[in-house]
C-alpha cells in the first residue's frame, strides 16, 4: 500500500491539501501528557494539526494507555513528573 493510492484529504478549516508526514501523537488527560513523535499522519501545513489514521490510533492507543497508567502511578508518588516522551521506530 502506498500513499499515492490514497486520496489526499483537505483541511476543512483552511481549504488546503494536507501533507503525509511525521507528526507527534498526543494524548492528554488529568494533567498527564503522553507524546509519541515520528508517527505518520495527514498534517495541515497551515496549523500543523495532524489527522491520524484509525489503524495508527488503534496501534498506538494500547501503548499510550499503558504509559498513561504508569505515569499516573508515578504522579501519585512524585507530582512533578507529568510529561512522558516516547519514540517509536
Ligand atoms: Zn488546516
Amino acid at each position: 500500500m502506498t500513499t499515492k493510492t490514497k486520496q489526499v484529504p483537505i483541511c476543512g478549516e483552511h481549504q488546503i491539501l494536507k501533507e503525509w508526514r511525521e507528526a507527534t501523537f498526543e494524548y492528554s488527560d488529568q494533567g498527564i501528557t503522553i507524546r509519541v513523535p515520528g508517527v505518520y499522519a495527514w498534517v495541515c501545513p497551515e496549523d500543523s494539526e495532524a489527522s491520524f489514521l484509525p489503524d495508527t490510533v488503534d496501534e498506538l492507543i494500547s501503548t499510550v494507555r499503558e504509559l498513561y497508567e504508569t505515569a499516573k502511578r508515578a504522579k501519585e508518588r512524585r507530582s512533578e513528573l507529568t510529561e512522558y516522551l516516547v519514540s517509536v521506530g
